[in-house]
């Protein structure tokens, strides 16, 4: 496996000129995400944050390296994301050069903007999203409220389980989630009603950006499919439990899911990223092995990453009275059964085509222990825990004016951390 290696533009001593860049939590030089931005009421176009600023990168373009020339130019990431990685990584080369070297600072000085001041986009037109489910605690606690006698089904510890989603339906992070109407049965009523979901849930995700991707009727290695990795953003698949449960047998979730994704603008690169992996944790004594299609050295190695990942929460009566929101969760990327890139190898494993921008979502990712739950039917067991707010509020499922918010930083020894921004949204009461 080729994975992206550890240069100079990672050295925790390296400085840029750009004022709030060093030390700043998620954006320093060590960092340099993608984004699609757009300055005041301009079109959207390419850029990279850096502190507190972005940097148009369009307008950049002569003292860019040429392979990237035509797809700086572009509203959104697709064609950069298409490039061989060797190309974004020289890309990533000269924009560490240009941000750190303050004789240079002239010709990009007119390039920066705050981001303060401008709207991010999605960073790419996605064409297919795919949502995983490789959090197996996750798995496993929903799984017992589902399905008491049979938490974990027997494919599980086999197959990377995931399901077609909606590309249509992914939103920035920024753009309110309107409550969904759905049909819903309560376990003692005789038939359903079609009524706004009362249970309605966030679930605290990765999302990975497709690179290149593979023509139909071809694999991806999994030896390489950390090359088809772009980067990664922070991803809520928002979930109507109670729509969910009525209507996931036989052919998995459908429109409990698909009214809103959030994820966050940024994409943080698999070439930043480089610093921050770590081993898969071992599987426990008695699973099986990866079937050899799955099973790399490398990637067993080094194919996690070493993240923390935190939920947020504020009701409205929160924000109302000035209350910082509530952390609801906190805990380690590390709870995934499978890999980034084991997740892109299974997809394209029957020759399905992933294609640049493809989003594919890794699936709820929950710690062991309550305090790491990536959702509320987790964290409230399915509603029958409620939990008190500071205001004196309780809440077991999500309410109108709540909001949720995602964020995550990478860290390791010796090296800066760096940040993904963030994952946000307010939900809305549904339209009469
Ligand atoms: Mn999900």
């Amino acid at each position: 496996m080729t994975l992206p290696q550890i240069d100079h533009t990672h050295d925790a001593a390296l400085k840029s000129w750009v004022p709030s860049a060093d030390n700043h939590p998620e954006f320093p030089i060590q960092n340099l995400p993608f984004g699609v931005f757009s300055p005041q009421a301009r079109a959207a176009r390419i850029g990279v944050a850096i502190g507190d600023y972005v940097v148009d990168l369009a307008a950049l373009r002569d003292i860019l390296p040429e392979a990237a020339s035509e797809a700086l130019v572009q509203p959104n990431l697709n064609a950069l994301f298409a490039l061989p990685a060797q190309d974004r990584r020289a890309l990533r080369l000269r924009l560490s050069e240009l941000l750190s070297d303050d004789t240079l600072s002239g010709a990009v000085v007119p390039a920066l903007y705050p981001q303060a001041e401008v709207t991010l986009h999605l960073p790419a037109r996605i064409g297919d999203y795919t949502d995983f489910y490789v959090g197996i605690h996750h798995a496993t606690n929903v799984g017992k409220l589902f399905r008491p006698d049979n938490p974990l089904l027997p494919n599980y510890k086999y197959v990377p389980i995931g399901y077609h989603g909606r590309a249509s339906s992914v939103r920035p992070s920024g753009e309110p989630v309107v409550r969904p109407r759905g049909q819903r049965k309560a376990p003692d009523a005789d038939a359903p009603v079609f009524e706004p979901s009362a249970r309605l849930d966030y679930e605290l995700e990765l999302g990975i950006w497709v690179a290149q991707g593979n023509a139909l009727g071809t694999t991806i290695p999994i030896g390489q499919a950390s090359e088809h990795i772009a980067g990664i953003s922070l991803l809520n698949d928002w979930s109507a439990r109670d729509v969910q449960a009525w209507e996931y047998q036989p052919l998995g979730p459908f429109l409990a899911k698909n009214f809103h994704t959030t994820v966050s603008p940024w994409v943080v690169t698999t070439e930043a990223l480089a610093p921050y992996r770590i081993a898969q944790p071992p599987r426990p004594e008695g699973d099986p092995a990866p079937l050899p299609y799955l099973l790399d050295v490398q990637d067993q190695a080094q194919g996690a990453l070493s993240l923390t990942l935190s939920v947020w929460f504020s009701s409205a009566k929160m924000r109302e009275e000035g209350r910082a929101p509530l952390r609801l969760s906190e805990g380690p990327a590390s709870n995934m059964y499978w890999t980034l890139a084991q997740i892109v190898a299974h997809h394209a494993s029957n020759g399905c085509n992933l294609n640049p921008g493809d989003l594919l979502g890794s699936g709820t990712i929950s710690g062991p222990t309550p305090e790491s739950y990536g959702s509320l039917l987790e964290i409230t067991e399915g509603g029958k825990r409620p939990f008190t707010l500071p205001t004196g509020e309780t809440r077991s499922f999500l309410q109108n004016g709540d909001e949720i918010s995602i964020t995550a930083s990478a860290h390791a020894p010796g090296r800066a951390s760096i940040g993904f921004g963030e994952c946000r949204a307010v939900i809305l009461a549904t339209p009469a």
